[in-house]
């Protein structure tokens, strides 16, 4: 069997918070014990309300957040023992807002060769043919490299985005919420842009999206967290055609809200996400969970793999 090209192992990140003046520091478990792996070539989506740990994961696999314990794996390489270059070199981003993430006063053409100049790649001239050949790729006009980011509608600073992050070739992607920024209309097009570019630059994606539709347009495997858990983790048609665990299926069962800062759907669960600093007794969903007994309250599932799957749950839906 093939190595996988990433692997995340047992990560954890714990920050000791201020409890205001008179109390004590609190412990917050952002991250706590997550482990999956990602094959080369594969898009696994990951989905969980906001304060569930999911963009502290995201800020760890790109370096810009330590782990407090735990490993990630680039292609059975430590990726602590690499230099943030390399890192940079191998994993990149693309952000949910592509004009927070585009310098204003820089070109086109100046924002898309920023990591080939950044890496020393090429000379001047043969950078400048790199640009044009990604920004063809990308399905952008030549003629806007010498224009400002302000003056390219939301779908081209997106596009422009993703080509400032696959200049340099990366293997593995890390998309946070790539659509929702952007209007309908245009969503889509991007979102069959990235499939395009997996496909012909052979690339890896981690999806973070709140668009559980997308997440099940594009992931081959969909892991969804919990506060700071994955609860379950399936193949992306075994997930929506049979989930496992409640929180999945109530999940799949809500209506989409348009703003992607609620993370994701109203679930319509009665009780509201648990202060993540203040973490439920034994199985952490059980407050809201319609299945919770007694053993819930007191004893902590632990994963079960069965199927090329897993699950987080005492009473699982085989
Ligand atoms: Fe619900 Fe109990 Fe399963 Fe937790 S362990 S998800 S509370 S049934």
């Amino acid at each position: 069997m093939n190595e996988p090209l990433l692997e995340i192992k047992n990560i954890r990140k714990v920050y000791r918070i201020s409890g205001g003046m008179f109390q004590r520091r609190r412990t917050l478990r952002a991250v706590n014990g997550v482990s999956f792996a990602v094959d080369r070539g594969s898009v696994l989506g990951l989905v969980g309300e906001s304060g569930c740990g999911k963009s502290t994961l995201a800020k760890i696999m790109l370096g810009l957040e330590t782990a407090s314990e735990g490993k990630i794996l680039l292609e059975g390489q430590d990726i602590a023992a690499l230099s943030c270059r390399q890192r940079t070199r191998r994993i990149q981003p693309v952000f949910q807002d592509p004009y927070a993430s585009l310098n204003p006063r820089k070109s086109i053409q100046a924002i898309i060769s920023l990591p080939l100049q950044v890496h020393k790649v090429g000379t001047t001239a043969e950078q400048n043919v790199q640009v044009e050949k990604i920004m063809d790729l990308m399905g952008l006009p030549r003629r806007v490299r010498y224009n400002y980011p302000n003056q390219l509608s939301g779908g081209q600073r997106q596009r422009v985005a993703i080509a400032r992050a696959l200049i340099m070739k990366p293997e593995l992607v890390i998309c946070d919420e790539p659509t929702s920024a952007l209007d309908v209309s245009v969503q889509s097009q991007i979102l069959n842009l990235l499939i395009d570019l997996r496909r012909e630059l052979g690339l890896t994606y981690i999806l973070i999206s709140h668009d559980l539709a997308v997440v099940e347009h594009l992931a081959s495997r969909v892991a969804v967290m919990y506060l700071g858990r994955i609860v379950e983790e399936a193949p992306t048609e075994m997930l929506f055609k049979k989930p496992l665990h409640p929180y999945t299926t109530a999940l799949l069962t809500s209506v989409l809200t348009p703003d992607p800062e609620l993370g994701l759907p109203e679930t319509h669960l009665g009780v509201a996400y648990p202060n993540p600093s203040e973490p439920p007794s034994g199985c952490t969903f059980h407050p809201r969970c319609p299945k919770a007994v007694e053993r819930c309250k007191v004893k902590i599932p632990q994963p079960v793999l069965k199927d090329g799957r897993m699950v987080e749950c005492h009473f699982p839906n085989y």
